[in-house]
């Protein structure tokens, strides 16, 4: 039998950042930097460009060696695991789904190749196609698909894993401004129908704060404020948060 859960127990972060320190060519652009993300969670890191939002992602999904500090992910310490055994699914700016497959090839790819059986392939692409709007253009290229569908695809390909972290890079920096905002609206529901933790990076004011329950705000690889939206947009910590926020500060 399963023991209560003792009311006084710390919840476990979804995702820790310890310590952390990303350097190229020994120069380091992250450095002692920390970030607990709750489980459920959908925090966004926003800044401008250059500041280290992609560095910062691309470390927790295992894309980088880190120079010094730790990375967790669900309890466990990840900072060597291979991108594939972190339980992320990320999801880039740019599409990269394979040209010669169909939108269905494109969702059961991955999940194939680790040997996921086939009733459970289709159970899962046929439940995201659902989802994200994708059942009637299953049969199709990338190339017959406008640039939300695809977008929705490459949504749908990190869904399909069942991970309860998902990583976004930007994803709707592509798009026109009519699609992103009904791309926008369609990650929050996704993320409340799936109660998933996620970490969303963007340079857009906008949707961070109609998407995160709490933004870090990145300038030169720190966080210089990481703060529900209300509180960072009424009380900014400084002058560059206010003046990056157009808060009235
Ligand atoms: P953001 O995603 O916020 O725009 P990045 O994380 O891409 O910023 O970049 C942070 C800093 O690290 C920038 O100064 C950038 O030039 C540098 N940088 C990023 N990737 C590399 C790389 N592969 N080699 C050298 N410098 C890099
Ligand atoms: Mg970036």
């Amino acid at each position: 039998m399963s023991q209560p859960t003792p009311a006084n127990e710390v919840m476990e972060p979804a995702v820790s950042v310890r310590d952390l320190a990303i350097a190229f060519a020994s120069h380091r652009v992250i450095d002692e930097l920390d970030l607990e993300v709750q489980k459920g969670e959908f925090l966004v890191l926003l800044g401008p460009s250059g500041c280290g939002k992609s560095t910062l992602l691309n470390a927790i999904a295992g894309l980088l060696d880190v120079a010094d500090g730790e990375v967790w992910i669900s309890g466990r310490n990840v900072t060597w695991a291979e991108p594939k055994d972190r339980g992320i699914g990320m999801v880039f700016q740019s599409y990269a789904l394979y040209p010669r497959m169909s939108v269905r090839q494109n969702l059961s790819f991955g999940l194939k190749i680790s040997g996921v059986p086939k009733t459970e392939v289709d159970a899962r692409v046929d439940k995201a196609a659902q989802l994200l709007k994708l059942e009637e253009l299953l049969q199709r290229r990338p190339a017959e698909l406008s640039g939300g569908q695809r977008q929705r695809v490459a949504i749908g390909r990190a869904l399909v894993r069942n991970v309860d972290v998902f990583l976004f890079d930007e994803p709707l920096s592509n798009l026109d401004a009519k699609l992103r905002n009904e791309l926008r609206v369609e990650i929050k529901k996704l993320h409340q129908r799936l109660g998933n933790t996620m970490i969303y990076v963007t340079h857009d004011q906008v949707e961070a704060m109609t998407l995160a329950d709490r933004v870090a705000v990145m300038r030169g690889g720190t966080i210089q404020q990481l703060a529900p939206p209300q509180e960072i947009y009424r009380r900014p910590v400084n002058l560059f948060v206010a003046g990056f926020i157009g808060s009235p500060a």
